[in-house]
């Protein structure tokens, strides 16, 4: 990777030896001083990270079959990926198994809320059921 700089003076793109990365030198053009980028590499445009799309599915699958509890983390996981594809961020390439995930996240959320709602109506039921007992026993 070679050193690189953009002429402030004439908009001319400047290549170097690494050795002149973080150097400053004149532009052969305009002679304006230039200071050469000390990380050529990150000043280029990043290629998308790779995406998760496998691990979106299996945690999802994990999040409906295994452990509810797994299904919010997913579905947050996801929908951020989802994002970072949309703005050209990861690689869209797994879209179809990140949104699969996405959606298996949703659906084990639903069976979390599903599950506390009915132990909560349980529990409801089992102390009315001895407060019920008791009163008879005390009468
Ligand atoms: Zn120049």
């Amino acid at each position: 990777m070679p050193a690189e700089v953009v002429c402030s003076g004439c908009g001319r793109l400047l290549r170097g030896p690494d050795a002149l990365a973080g150097q400053t030198g004149l532009c052969p053009a305009c002679q304006t001083p230039n200071r050469f980028s000390e990380n050529a590499e990150s000043a280029a445009s990043q290629p998308p990270a790779p995406h998760r799309g496998g691990l979106m599915l299996g945690l999802g699958l994990v999040g409906l079959l295994v452990c509810n509890l797994f299904g919010p983390v997913v579905w947050a996981m996801a929908a951020s990926d989802l994002r970072a594809m949309t703005a050209g961020q990861m690689d869209p390439e797994g879209q179809g198994l990140t949104r699969a995930g996405y959606i298996l996240g949703i659906l084990g959320t639903v069976l979390l809320v599903l599950f506390v709602i009915s132990m909560a109506v349980l529990g409801f039921y089992v102390v009315s059921m001895i407060e019920e007992m008791s009163t008879a026993v005390g009468a």
